[in-house]
């Protein structure tokens, strides 16, 4: 089936925004990593750009396990394999699903999020991109599923809470208490890229 096109629309404001964010991402992973996310994942979203017209006529599932494929290819770093990782597995759950509703997309997040926490040997708490993701796809599951503006805030605040976690995974961890006071780079794209989704879709 064709993809709807809210998805495609969602897609191109999460690329767009990464795009915009490039720099803020870099000085902070320069600062608490090695200076290259905000590059990565630019790099990822413009290959994004470039095939969305190829993402109209396919199903959900389909379109993001484009994505993974793109992002593994382009990205790069320890977020690449992590996102590609992450949507190949929300595609498998949106496997099969020709019109997929809130309560599937809100899987489909959980899922990801979980096959990056298994890949990443990672929890909340870590302060990794799983501060945000976590307690983001919790909320998109809660009690009103697809309510993506509480999924926003809590991915905002779990970024923020980052700030005050000591790293214990990825390269922040070689940093140590020499990163605190400042959110994980990973945990602030993700809350990002799900707050242009938001605003795309609202
Ligand atoms: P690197 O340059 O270290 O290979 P990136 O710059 O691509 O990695 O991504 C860094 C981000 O990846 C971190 O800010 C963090 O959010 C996330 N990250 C790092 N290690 C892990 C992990 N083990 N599990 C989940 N996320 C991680
Ligand atoms: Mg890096
Ligand atoms: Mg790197």
């Amino acid at each position: 089936g064709a993809a709807d096109p809210r998805l495609v629309a969602a897609i191109r404001a999460a690329a767009e925004r990464l795009i915009g964010e490039e720099e803020r991402l870099t000085e902070l992973d320069r600062a608490v990593g090695d200076g290259d996310l905000g590059a990565n994942l630019a790099r990822g979203a413009r290959a994004v750009l470039a095939e969305l017209g190829t993402y109209e006529n396919r199903s959900a599932a389909a379109v993001l396990r484009a994505l993974s494929a793109t992002l593994r290819r382009t990205v790069g770093g320890t977020s690449g394999a992590l996102y590609a990782a992450g949507l190949l597995r929300a595609a498998g759950a949106l496997e099969g699903k020709a019109a997929p509703g809130a309560g599937d997309w809100a899987g489909a997040l959980a899922a990801g999020a979980g096959a990056i926490a298994t890949l990443g040997d990672a929890k909340i708490g870590d302060r990794t991109m799983l501060d945000a993701l976590l307690p983001a796809a919790e909320r998109l599951g809660g009690a009103a599923p697809g309510d993506l503006a509480a999924a926003v805030s809590a991915a905002r605040d779990g970024a923020a809470r980052s700030a005050d976690i000591a790293p214990r995974r990825g390269r922040s961890s070689y940093l140590g208490e020499r990163v605190l006071g400042l959110p994980d780079p990973g945990a602030e794209a993700v809350a990002a890229w799900l707050a242009a989704i938001a605003a795309a879709l609202r």
